[in-house]
């Protein structure tokens, strides 16, 4: 970098603004799987801007509409009519399940998450809510009082109660060695003997797979088995689908669809990848939920024309191409091809995930010890190499993160996952 932009921004933005990398990369253009630095250098995208590239770089569709609606105006969302808000908001409801669904715009997953609380709270009359352990939800002054993970919960001062409940990671710890249906029933345990001890929660939050924890896969029906608990006691189930929302686990179109044998949440969240980077939060719950506030509430730049432009093309483009069926065979080939590398490499403690969210957990070899040096060594491994991957995890990020957009071929998985190979094979 010529004009010490590093440097720039280390004096001018806060610390705490996390920069991958020991050298820092400015990526100024993409297209399709691959984005371009600075200096010229091409990568393959197996991270979309966390998650933020649904379908493509540069997806002409995405273009064309944002020029279109830019060219037309850009205007705040809210006091008058808007059609874009409107056609959005009628394909999110009907794709949501959620029955009688309404929907809201934001602009981060964060307002997203923060507009759900307070439905919640409002709805249920209480300040008490359920969280998971490990957790990611956000990082406004709500959104973090419910962050289990807490290299993300800059502060322990919270407008809420939080109480957390066991359910995302059995990597190590006491319930690692129990089988999916013992797993189930010893977090169903941990779920009522909270229930039992504390005033009546509002609401339980869950990401279906933990996003920022490092792509944890509970067994299927774990949010079902939860469901039936919090149904008797009348507390909501909010599923933040910010990460696993259309279809980037591949067998369903959003996460919670893999526990759904009571029913669909009582609130979805949802942002990222609908606005494929263009600011696109939002909520959908139920009328009888959503119109529970009882004054105005709106959100200036939730849902602007522009932004919604470019969620209409985006949608219409994953739903038409069925993005979520290549990110089922695609995902599924690119998982097979990673357990067999991880057979060979013995740092890859384990291989998760489904869809393109594949978690790949790092420990010192023969324990159980998590390793977030071989983590970052194997990302900077993998970036000269051309491949762009995250990381993640609980108290330390010794998990790998591979979600690139949901256009992937099988040609660049290849390709890929033979960079990580490398990577991985270079670890002492
Ligand atoms: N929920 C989840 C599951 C997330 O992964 C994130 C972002 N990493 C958020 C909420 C917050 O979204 P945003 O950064 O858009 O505020």
């Amino acid at each position: 970098m010529t004009d010490d932009l590093l440097g720039r921004h280390r004096s001018v933005l806060p610390d705490w603004l996390a920069l991958y990398y020991e050298e820092p990369l400015e990526i100024t253009h993409g297209e399709g799987r691959h984005v371009w630095d600075s200096e010229g250098n091409r990568y393959l995208d197996f991270f979309g801007g966390i998650l933020t590239t649904m379908t493509a770089h540069a997806l002409p569709e995405v273009t064309k509409a944002v020029a279109e609606q830019a060219g037309r105006i850009i205007h705040s969302s809210t006091l008058y009519l808007n059609r874009q808000m409107v056609e959005l908001a009628t394909r999110i409801a009907q794709l949501s399940g959620i029955p009688d669904a309404r929907v809201f715009f934001t602009t981060s997953g964060t307002e997203a998450n923060d507009t759900a609380l307070l439905l919640a709270t409002t709805y249920r009359r209480s300040n008490t809510v359920l969280a998971m352990r490990n957790s990611y939800h956000g990082r406004s002054f709500s959104a973090v009082g419910l962050t289990g993970n807490r290299g993300w919960s800059p502060t322990s001062l919270s407008p809420l109660q939080t109480l957390y409940v066991h359910g995302g990671v059995r990597t190590r710890g006491p319930y690692a060695p129990l089988g999916d249906d013992e797993f189930i029933a010893a977090c169903v345990d941990d779920l009522k003997d909270l229930l039992g001890h504390t005033r009546p929660p509002a609401a339980l939050i869950a990401e279906p797979v933990q996003g920022v924890g490092g792509f944890t896969s509970p067994p299927d029906g774990l949010y079902a088995a939860f469901r039936e608990v919090l149904n008797a006691h009348g507390v909501l189930w909010i599923s933040d689908e910010v990460q696993t929302g259309w279809g980037r686990t591949g067998d369903h179109f959003w996460g919670w669809q893999a526990h759904a044998q009571n029913g669909p949440p009582d609130i979805v969240t949802f942002a990222k990848g609908i606005g494929n980077g263009m600011s696109i939060g939002g909520v959908v719950a139920r009328a009888e939920i959503m119109n529970c506030l009882d004054s105005n509430s709106i959100s200036t730049f939730g849902g602007t024309q522009v932004t919604m432009a470019a969620g209409l093309a985006n949608l219409t483009h994953l739903l038409e191409q069925d993005l979520q069926g290549n990110a089922r065979r695609v995902g599924g080939l690119l998982i097979e091809r990673l357990r067999a590398v991880a057979a060979q490499v013995p740092a890859v403690r384990e291989v998760r995930g489904r869809g393109l969210m594949i978690g790949v957990e790092l420990t010192k070899p023969g324990t159980d010890e998590a390793d977030p040096r071989a983590a970052s060594a194997v990302l900077e491994a993998a970036r000269r190499g051309g491949l762009l991957i995250g990381k993640g995890g609980g108290h330390n990020t010794s998990a790998l993160r591979i979600a690139p957009p949901l256009s992937l071929t099988v040609t660049e998985a290849e390709e890929g996952a033979t960079i990580l190979e490398h990577a991985l094979r270079s670890l002492p």
